[in-house]
């Protein structure tokens, strides 16, 4: 079977016909690498079903191949999310929550978007199970590190997020609901 190179990811992948998703656009190829990995096991990754929020949210940003509003928002969230991951200790389910409460506002393209990187959704696919999870934690790294140009507006909007939570919920904002960025980041 021959390959071809990704025009999101920038990942080798067969070079195969076969269906993609609708705004996330990819090679047929990349994208049914993604799909398989929802039957493959994640070790370590507790009790949650299917693929780990990291996997989901670099593999979305890591296609900004599309100017179209849904892949707009669908970049912008994704990296919101890593950031949250990445540099807040944010858990799975509050990040689900976090891009959910996000969805309702209009996100411009980020311009340039990378091409390629340096972890990719081959290498995940790629990985031993028992150290599959780690190459997801590389691979959110990879992604959030290809996107530097943007990072501070999506800071920005993870900041704006978080002060709202504060807002919505004083009672509780400095128990559980508290979010503080990593101490050893530097500011
Ligand atoms: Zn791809």
């Amino acid at each position: 079977m021959g390959e071809v190179r990704c025009f999101g990811c920038g990942a080798t992948v067969p070079d195969v016909d076969g269906p993609v998703h609708a705004y996330i656009l990819a090679a047929p190829g990349c994208w049914s690498l993604y799909c398989s990995l929802l039957d493959v096991k994640f070790e370590g990754a507790g009790e949650t079903t299917g693929r780990p929020q990291g996997l989901i949210d670099a593999y979305a940003a890591q296609h900004g191949t599309n100017t179209e509003r849904r892949n707009r928002q669908s970049v912008s969230l994704h990296l919101v999310s890593l950031c949250a991951g990445l540099e807040y200790d944010l858990p799975e389910e509050r990040r689900r929550i976090l891009i959910g409460r996000m969805s309702h506002r209009e996100y411009p393209a980020l311009q340039p978007s990378p091409t390629s990187f340096s972890v990719t959704v081959q290498n995940v696919v790629a990985a031993k199970d028992d150290a599959r999870l780690g190459v997801v934690r590389d691979l959110e790294k990879a992604t959030w590190s290809a996107w530097s140009v943007h990072q501070t507006q999506i800071r920005a909007w993870l900041k704006d997020e978080l002060r709202l939570v504060d807002r919505w919920y004083p009672a509780v904002a400095s128990s559980d609901l508290k979010v503080e960025r990593r101490s050893d980041l530097p500011r």
